[in-house]
């Protein structure tokens, strides 16, 4: 059995869906299919639940209006007529429902609750194109299989019961295909939770640990994990074989064509991750699994912006060990910001993080007993593999601020 999983940018449009069947119809034998909501969905749902719970009613339901024609559009290609999925109009009748109550004050808990939308309608649409294409399919509503705890927004899988549930539910006896949602999951009282932004990919790894899959495979619009990302780099190449770790580590250090909770179930059970292009599908992609022969000395660039770098140091000139380290650490814990760079010195702290909605609340926190200095707006920079040329190449005529360098990894904080 495999699980493919296909991303927003595969189903972004008729083309899209279309070419997904044709990928789905060459493997048609035991397979789960995982799929993201359509195109930039996600993003539109994010505006939908801002108005939502600002009740700000009238942008609510102009941005409402703007996703139901943008899915009908898709819709009406597919079927000869709008109103042709009677799942999408279905999901289209419950998020009205829920748009038009009040909102709770936990914002957290609404944004599952709407933002989950994206999914329901894409897989809403495609298992009716499916079953007009006359596969032997079945939609299943992931919330009531993927359990895990009440973290809104960035949930934990509760993994023997998911297990369990899986095994029972997806059991092939009268279907060759199931297809589900990814990024969704359910508290035990069946509550939407979501797995974080981009969660997709790892929803696939979740199916397949939980099935013991053959493989998982997800198919992208580049042609597997490459050394750089294309839209920076236009020379960028493909690495053909990673080993789980120097996969991990990638995604660690930020490189976005994996979400970085997707390898470790899969390393745990020892089932190989494929990383295929929709556009090209005959071609090998990536593979990722347990292996010696990947070790590639071909320098890997992960860019991220949008970061800011902040330094800290007890107002008490103590230094910065142990307890006081922890007072920082449970500070971005509490807030829940990952830190992505840290180091300190004997009476200083720095972080590099992603600009988010909490990152003033978190200065204010930490001004009570720490001198606090921050740049705003850097990126950090990570080389895998890196040589002096590399190394150069991407400090020219930019400001330093930080830098950590090991044998085989070094990373820039730049302005
Ligand atoms: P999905 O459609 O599954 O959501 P994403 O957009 O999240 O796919 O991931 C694919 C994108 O990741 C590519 O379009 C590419 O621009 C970007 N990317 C960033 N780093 C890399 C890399 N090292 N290799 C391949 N793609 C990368
Ligand atoms: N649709 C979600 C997002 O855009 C999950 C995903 O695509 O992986 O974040
Ligand atoms: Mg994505």
């Amino acid at each position: 059995m495999n699980i493919y999983k296909f991303g927003g940018a595969s189903v972004k449009d008729v083309a899209g869906v279309r070419n997904m069947l044709s990928i789905v119809n060459k493997n048609r034998e035991q397979l789960i299919v995982v799929v993201s909501a359509m195109g930039k969905t996600t993003n539109a749902m994010e505006l939908i639940m801002d108005a939502y719970f600002n009740n700000d009613r009238q942008s609510c339901m102009a941005k409402l209006a703007e996703v139901k024609d943008y899915h009908c559009t898709i819709v009406h290609e597919l079927f000869g007529n709008a109103n042709g999925s009677s799942r999408l109009n279905e999901q289209l009748a419950k998020l009205k429902e829920q748009l038009i109550c009040e909102p709770s004050m936990h914002y957290d808990y609404e944004y599952d609750r709407i933002v989950s939308f994206g999914e329901l309608m894409s897989t809403a649409i495609i298992a009716d194109f499916f079953a007009k294409e006359q596969l032997n399919c079945k939609w299943m509503d992931i919330r009531m299989l993927l359990k895990t705890d009440s973290l809104y927004r960035d949930a934990n899988v509760e993994w023997d019961l998911t297990q369990q549930l899986m095994q029972k539910n997806f059991t092939f006896t009268d279907v060759d295909i199931y297809l589900t949602q990814g990024f969704l999951g359910g508290t035990l009282n069946n509550m939407t939770t979501t797995l974080g932004r981009e969660g997709s990919d790892y929803t696939a790894a979740i199916i397949g640990y939980a099935m013991g899959a053959q493989n998982v495979t997800i198919w992208k619009d580049v042609p597997g994990v490459l050394n750089a990302d294309p839209r920076r780099y236009v020379n960028a190449q493909k690495i053909g074989e990673l080993s789980y770790m120097e996969a991990i580590e990638l995604t660690y250090y930020g490189a976005q064509v994996i979400h970085p909770k997707t390898l470790k179930p899969l390393q745990n059970k020892g089932i190989p991750l494929y990383v295929k292009s929709f556009v090209e599908p005959e071609l090998p992609g990536t593979v990722i699994q347990s292996s010696k022969n990947s070790n590639s000395l071909l320098p890997v660039f992960i860019h991220k912006d949008n970061q800011v770098f902040v330094t800290v140091s007890p107002r008490d000139y103590s230094f910065i060990m142990d307890d006081r380290l922890i007072d920082v650490i449970s500070l971005f814990r509490q807030y829940r910001i990952k830190m992505n760079l840290m180091q300190n010195s004997a009476l200083n702290f720095s972080a590099c993080f992603d600009k988010n909605r909490s990152t003033e609340k978190l200065f204010e926190q930490l001004n009570n007993d720490f001198f606090v200095r921050y740049n705003d707006d850097v990126e950090l920079i990570t080389i895998r593999n890196y040589t002096p040329e590399t190394i150069e190449d991407v400090a020219k005529g930019r400001i330093v601020i930080d830098s950590q360098i090991t044998r085989k990894v070094a990373r820039f904080v730049l302005k």
